[in-house]
């Protein structure tokens, strides 16, 4: 008898398909376009909540925003990604605007005292942290890159205060380099579907390196923040608007809206 092809059992009892090697592969065309389509359907405004229910968030992530606004320019790139950190897409927004008055590049920043930057970047999380971390990152710019921020991974992470999500954020936003950016939304919106198992952001950032096509990595995070802000929420997701639903097992999901 004839072997039938794996990838012929789609459309089977999962979503997923099969390839040759016995492995599951998640349709990521399917996957992608319809977030894009229901992003568009937002309209224009990046700024408005759309939940519904008040406790949506903005739809445009805040670094995102501050990398428009500042033409791409990687100091402010950079630090705004560092005020992010922990920190409400509102606050970031105000605290990068006040910081980058004062601070438009490494020169003006190593000027102020940690007191002054503190006192410009709170209420951002961790503001005194986050202070100290920029001064020295400022003057390790300073020192060692002729005030310029590296477009390299490894240089990046060499910074203090920097991980794995600020330099891949960095990468994209500032440089339009390839880089995936997991937080917590892209987390757990990938295993709650069952697109993948991952235990750390690091680990889920490594199999999407392996299984999600280069040329969703840049948009990926922007997609799944604003989603897992808005509709597939932490605690009772909205399942019933959600537009993704035919490709999610909704793992350890006990309570839909
Ligand atoms: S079906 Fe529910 S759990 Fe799954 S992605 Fe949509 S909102 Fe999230």
């Amino acid at each position: 008898m004839a072997r039938v092809s794996p990838s012929k059992l789609w459309p089977c009892a999962s979503w997923k398909k099969i390839d040759m090697g016995g492995k599951s592969v998640v349709p990521w065309d399917a996957i992608y376009a319809a977030l894009e389509k229901w992003r568009v359907s937002l309209g224009e405004n990046p700024q408005a909540e759309v939940s519904g229910d008040g406790g949506g968030q903005l739809r445009e992530p805040s670094v995102t925003t501050v990398a428009e606004h500042y033409r791409r320019n990687p100091w402010a790139v950079l630090a705004s990604t560092i005020l992010s950190l922990r920190t409400k897409d509102e606050v970031t927004l105000e605290t990068s605007k006040r910081l980058l008055e004062k601070a438009p590049g490494p020169q003006e920043l190593s000027a102020l005292s940690e007191e002054t930057i503190a006192r410009l970047i709170y209420p951002a999380g961790f503001y005194r942290t986050k202070a100290a971390s920029l001064k020295k990152i400022a003057a390790i710019l300073l020192e060692q890159y002729g005030g310029e921020v590296p477009a390299s991974m490894d240089a990046l992470l060499a910074l203090p205060g920097v991980g794995r999500k600020t330099a891949n954020l960095v990468l994209i936003e500032a440089f339009d380099l390839p880089g995936i950016c997991v937080d917590v939304h892209v987390r757990r919106i990938s295993n709650r579907a069952g697109w993948l198992r991952s235990k750390t952001p690091e680990e889920t950032e490594m199999i999407l390196r392996e299984i999600l096509p280069r040329k969703y990595w840049k948009g990926i995070n922007a997609l799944l923040v604003l989603y897992g802000q808005n509709l597939c929420r932490p605690v009772s997701p909205y399942c019933s608007r959600c537009v993704i639903q035919a490709w999610c097992e909704k793992n350890g999901v006990t309570k839909t809206r």
